[in-house]
């Protein structure tokens, strides 16, 4: 039998990977580049539409904290919509896609209130990514989906410089005038040189050498054959999984055990990134780390 898993105040992200598997292929994607590993990972047993829905059913989420299905592409994820459906109701989800998908078939199959909850940023949240999704399709579809009665918001990642800064600017311009919830996102990580981002631990990013230290996460993160890991470059990387999803005896508490990890110098930049948490409060990171020392 399950246990339940009550995320406490403090933990602040629950999502499910329901896929590694792309439509499309940005030359940046951590998913296949930067040392991810997406080929060992779909030799692993990706669970089952049944078996997302147990986990999913197992957690009992604040009103402020939805369960987020991402990716790769989650919409990919074979069971998507009977996922999406049999779920019990009380989960509220979020949506990161790139809504390069069949938005017809999506509206006439996924209920809207599973996708709607009062937040200060859109339940769908649409990355887009300039040569790989066309940003008149992303319109026209945020457009339908909107019409729909869906609640949509557009994400680019604005450069340090350059003509793609100038483009999303534009975009996001074009985007505001019709209606469209536009939001840029920082660039965090190398760019000519130097690096982006605020992270608040000193040499955990593209760091000069790997060192071990002890790390704790605020979140839950399960990869498409359902392990859960302490941070984001361990999911990408399919690097020690402290449990499994389906673990009978998986709990909150699990999540909040500082762990000891010998890969500090080779963060993601999204866990140690100094941030806005959900209550819009800047200062929050996604995990906390201590005892940092020579390996
Ligand atoms: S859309 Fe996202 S998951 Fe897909 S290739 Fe681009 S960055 Fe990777
Ligand atoms: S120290 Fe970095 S790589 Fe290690 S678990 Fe924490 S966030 Fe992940």
């Amino acid at each position: 039998m399950l246990q339940n898993i009550k995320l406490k105040t403090h933990q602040n992200y629950v999502a499910f990977f329901l896929t590694l598997s792309c439509n499309l292929k940005c030359n940046y994607c951590i998913n296949i580049h930067n040392g991810g590993d997406r080929v060992s990972q779909a030799h692993r047993n990706n669970l089952s539409v049944e078996e997302w829905i147990s986990a999913a059913n197992r957690l009992i989420l604040r009103g402020d904290l939805p369960l987020t299905l991402q990716g790769g592409e989650p919409t990919l994820y074979k069971g998507f919509y009977k996922f999406i459906n049999d779920v019990k109701p009380d989960v509220k989800m979020d949506l990161l896609t790139n809504l390069m998908f069949d938005i017809d078939k999506f509206i006439k199959e996924v209920p809207i209130w599973r996708f709607n909850r009062v937040a200060p940023y859109a339940p769908i949240r649409v990355s887009y990514h300039p040569g790989q999704n066309d940003i008149n399709d992303l319109i026209q579809n945020t457009l339908k989906l909107q019409d729909a009665g869906f609640k949509v918001g557009l994400f680019g990642i604005l450069q340090p410089e350059g003509s793609l800064r100038e483009h999303i600017l534009q975009v996001k311009e074009r985007c505001l005038n019709i209606g469209i919830d536009f939001r840029t996102k920082e660039f965090l990580g190398e760019y000519d040189g130097t690096l982006h981002g605020t992270f608040k631990y000193e040499g955990s990013v593209d760091g000069p050498e790997l060192k071990t230290c002890e790390c704790r996460t605020t979140e839950l993160i399960v990869d498409p054959a359902g392990y859960v890991y302490k941070c984001h470059a361990d999911l990408y990387k399919g690097r020690n999984p402290y449990a499994h999803i389906l673990d009978e005896s998986l709990n909150e508490d699990a999540i909040d055990e500082f762990r000891s990890c010998s890969s500090y110098g080779d963060c993601n930049p999204c866990d140690v990134k100094i941030k806005t948490n959900r209550f819009q409060e800047y200062g929050h990171t996604s995990v906390e780390i201590r005892n940092v020392r020579k390996q």
